[in-house]
């Protein structure tokens, strides 16, 4: 039977995945763990992709909600008839994550900005 400790502990298995995702796949590439980082409440990483060609660099962007993806099919098999809470938080998290708010600088935001200025860095303006 799915308790809140559960819920709590997927949540946080999930979040660990996804910036673990980042960090291997970076440095699988050629890239650099450089540290984490914690704004207010949100956690992330510090990566270095200097030497990373685009391509590269969008795959260490989509490695962290893969991974999330990989605990809420884990979560599945384990607790099957809870399926609909694991898919309900993988959701969020990718609705979170994934959609280029522009607000917070999310992984949607930068695959965006990689796509449409070669940078993960905002574009300047005058
Ligand atoms: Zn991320």
């Amino acid at each position: 039977m799915l308790t809140p400790l559960m819920l709590l502990a997927i949540a946080c298995a999930m979040v660990l995945a996804h910036e673990l995702g980042h960090v291997v796949i970076t440095h699988a590439l050629g890239g650099r763990w450089l540290g984490v980082e914690f704004k207010g409440l949100m956690l992330g990483v510090r990566l270095s992709v200097a030497p990373l060609s685009l391509r590269q660099i969008a795959w260490t962007l989509a490695a962290g909600p893969l991974a999330e993806a990989c605990v809420a099919v884990g979560a599945a098999a384990l607790w099957p008839e809870d399926l609909r809470w694991w898919l309900w938080m993988l959701s969020a998290q990718w609705l979170f994550n994934l959609f280029p708010w522009g607000l917070v600088p999310n992984d949607g935001t930068r695959l965006l900005r990689l796509w449409r200025h070669g940078s993960v860095d905002a574009p300047r303006h005058r």
